[in-house]
């Protein structure tokens, strides 16, 4: 029977030791739940790392063993593939020019034979799996070379790619010394897949500047194939948000909140350490509000979560240090004895507290420099059931390009981001519901089910139209 193998760098779970012995835990991220609906039936499989470096090949055969009850499969790496593959290239070199941070790239050819290598590696895992009339879904940039390699050895199979970051302008993407190895590699695929019109553009450039294709509207012509090129902007689990205000455990959380936050308006703030986040730039922005409008000292707190990422990666680090000088900074300057203007927290929260957070604030400020599509301004949407609250958000990450009913702001503006919390503070309540429930019908509608179905039966689509021109 025709099956799916779903492909992604880490694979929805998480292993961890204890006295020598492994457990595994499903992940309950936002992409696994969506595609939990495939993978776990029939012989349908997700291949991908397992999060961590395990040597032992005794390990490895009863971690491979517990992983396959789950349908998932293992590939295994090796902590110099790990460094150099996923932290030196993915990270090093994709990740900064992806997100139009060209000086933090790295160009090593190190990085590049690793990244090479890998993308070999989960072939030869994909092909102990694949059989003729398989439907592929590969995941992300750490796997932008496999759809070629995999065409190569399976000319007719079918394979889809969706990419997760943006996919910056051509006059970025140039810079990369390996270009035309990349995207002849993702024009291995049937069905490319990326969140906005705007990344599926600068792909389409990219390919047609590099490459001796014939691109015509959204289809690619290279090598007697045609390649499939469009927008599928990737939604969240509404319903699961939407359900956790109603779960104790965060109704108790949110009663903490209302004890300890009574005096106070609260602006959430929750990301990763990345520079791509514009935390800084955030950071800034809400100095400048207690500067220019002391009437707001003692009333309104910045809850700023960052949870640890990369801190093996310099740039970082050094991020880290420079949030932890700016949060220490405005705090001695502003606070008194009885409010702290930024409550800032360094770690990762159970999402019951994240759900309550976002329950609990009357304004959510998001505001990358660059996001694929940004999850948590969609988290926050979806968990809004009484319809107020006010989302800033920044022109610059995907969800933009839908929450077009949030307070639009450029991430660079500093000013402009401190006069759209002022204007937040100060959004009467119908508007606030108006936006909030335009966007909420939105979210709830294009939630992640719909996007993996959306993907899935394009691909298909794809399929029979190349079939017919045969
Ligand atoms: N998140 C989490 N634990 C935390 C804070 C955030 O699991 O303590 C989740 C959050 O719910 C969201 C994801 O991390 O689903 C962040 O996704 P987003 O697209 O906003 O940014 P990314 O980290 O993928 O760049």
């Amino acid at each position: 029977m025709r099956k799916t193998i779903i492909v992604s760098n880490r694979l929805p779970v998480k292993i961890t030791e204890k006295d020598g012995e492994f457990s595994l835990q499903a992940s309950e991220g936002g992409l696994a739940t969506g595609l939990g609906s495939i993978y776990r039936e029939g012989n349908n499989i997700w291949l991908g790392w397992p999060g961590q470096e395990i040597t032992d090949p005794k390990q490895q055969e009863k971690i491979t063993r517990q992983l396959r009850q789950m349908n998932l499969m293992p590939v295994f790496l090796t902590q110099e593939e790990i460094n150099n593959f996923y932290e030196g290239f993915s990270n090093e070199t994709l990740w900064p020019v992806f997100h139009y941070m060209a000086v933090y790239a790295r160009y090593d050819q190190g990085y590049w034979d690793a990244y090479y290598q890998v993308n070999k590696k989960f072939r030869d895992i994909v092909m102990q799996v694949a059989e003729q009339g398989d439907i592929i879904w590969i995941h992300d940039y750490q796997l932008l070379l496999l759809p070629g390699m995999l065409r190569a050895e399976m000319p007719e199979i079918s394979i889809g790619f969706f990419n997760h970051i943006p996919f910056p302008s051509y006059e970025l993407f140039r810079l990369i010394p390996w270009r035309a190895e990349l995207v002849e590699g993702m024009l291995g695929a049937d069905l490319l897949g990326f969140h906005t019109f705007d990344d599926t553009r600068h792909f389409l450039n990219a390919v047609s500047r590099i490459l001796p294709v014939n691109t015509s509207a959204n289809v690619v012509s290279y090598n007697d194939r045609t390649v499939v090129v469009e927008t599928f902007p990737m939604g969240i689990d509404f319903n699961k948000f939407s359900a956790l205000g109603n779960d104790p455990g965060v109704k108790h959380q949110l009663q903490n909140l209302q004890e300890n936050f009574q005096q106070e308006r609260m602006v959430l703030s929750i990301d990763r350490l990345d520079y791509s986040k514009g935390i800084l730039q955030r950071l800034q922005a809400f100095e400048l509000l207690l500067q220019l409008h002391p009437e707001y000292v003692g009333k309104v707190v910045l809850y700023m979560i960052v949870v640890p990422s990369r801190d093996t990666v310099p740039q970082y680090k050094e991020l880290r240090d420079e949030i932890d000088k700016l949060v220490g900074n405005i705090n001695a300057r502003f606070r008194t004895l009885s409010w702290h203007p930024v409550q800032y927290f360094y770690r990762s929260f159970p999402v019951e507290v994240l759900a309550a957070l976002y329950n609990y604030a009357d304004i959510c400020l998001v505001t990358p420099m660059r996001d694929g599509m940004n999850l948590v301004s969609k988290e926050y949407v979806a968990s809004r059931n009484n319809n107020d609250g006010v989302l800033i958000l920044s022109e610059m990450a995907g969800a933009s390009k839908e929450l077009i009913d949030a307070i639009i702001v450029n991430p660079n503006n500093i000013g402009a981001i401190t006069r759209a919390i002022v204007d937040a503070l100060n959004m009467p309540l119908p508007e606030q519901q108006r936006r909030m429930k335009q966007m909420r019908q939105l979210v709830s509608k294009f939630n992640i089910n719909h996007w993996v179905k959306l993907f899935m039966t394009r691909l298909e689509e794809v399929n029979e139209m190349q079939q017919n021109m045969l």
